[in-house]
């Protein structure tokens, strides 16, 4: 008996100390944290597949496929049917039915009442997006928030800096190593197909990580 309550004596320290540590590391305050939108908040190849299908009858096509982020190095499909396709996601998203990820919608609302949410894309048309976002969070959420729709892949750092944030987090690993090199941002691989195993930066694989790494 006395063997066994030293051994879960043992045990609680560590969680303990497990504890303490990823409170000093991990915590993020949700006025420093910003998001990517397509690949993070929009499950953008849900839409895309569908897309593909119901406009232009090509089937067969799995999200486990995406294993690029430019999709025309890992299908065998046209580039033109693959512009149109992004065109329709671009120029409505609302319309083309675009969905969330799972857990983005109530955990970007739980970090919306704490502080403004900021959402940096490299779409080029913000309206459409503004209206998606809007459209998936509800009004409420959506009009404190900070959209930069920059219409370029490079070059978020800048945009981090000016809304005040520390944290970011996106789904193409090409950023988030160039974000690695700024010492005032620490990204977050949003875990997606594209990215998998291609980079050694902290990564998150759902809403929920993020939500227990912001403690909502
Ligand atoms: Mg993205």
């Amino acid at each position: 008996m006395q063997l066994l309550a030293m051994f879960v004596k043992d045990v609680r320290r560590t969680e303990q100390k497990y504890r303490n540590s990823q409170d000093i590391i991990m915590r993020i305050e949700p006025s420093a944290i910003g998001f990517d939108i397509d690949g993070v908040v929009a499950d953008t190849t849900e839409a895309f597949i569908r897309i593909l299908n119901k406009k232009y009858g090509i089937s067969g096509i799995t999200a486990a496929d995406i294993v690029e982020f430019d999709v025309c190095q890992c299908l065998n499909i046209e580039p033109e049917i693959v512009e149109g396709t992004f065109a329709a996601l671009l120029t409505d998203p609302v319309a083309a039915e675009m969905r969330p990820l799972p857990g983005a919608v109530s955990v970007l609302q739980r970090l919306g009442r704490q502080a403004p949410l900021t959402f940096i894309t490299a779409r080029p048309l913000r309206r459409p997006i503004a209206d998606w976002l809007s459209h998936v969070l509800g009004r409420g959420t959506f009009q404190n928030s900070n959209l930069i729709a920059m219409g370029d892949h490079d070059g978020k750092a800048r945009h981090i800096r000016k809304a005040g944030l520390n944290y970011f987090v996106d789904d193409r690993y090409e950023t988030c190593v160039e974000l690695e090199t700024k010492e005032d941002i620490t990204p977050l691989v949003f875990t997606q197909p594209w990215n998998k195993g291609r980079h050694q930066l902290q990564s998150v694989s759902s809403w929920l990580e993020i939500a227990q790494l912001c403690h909502l």
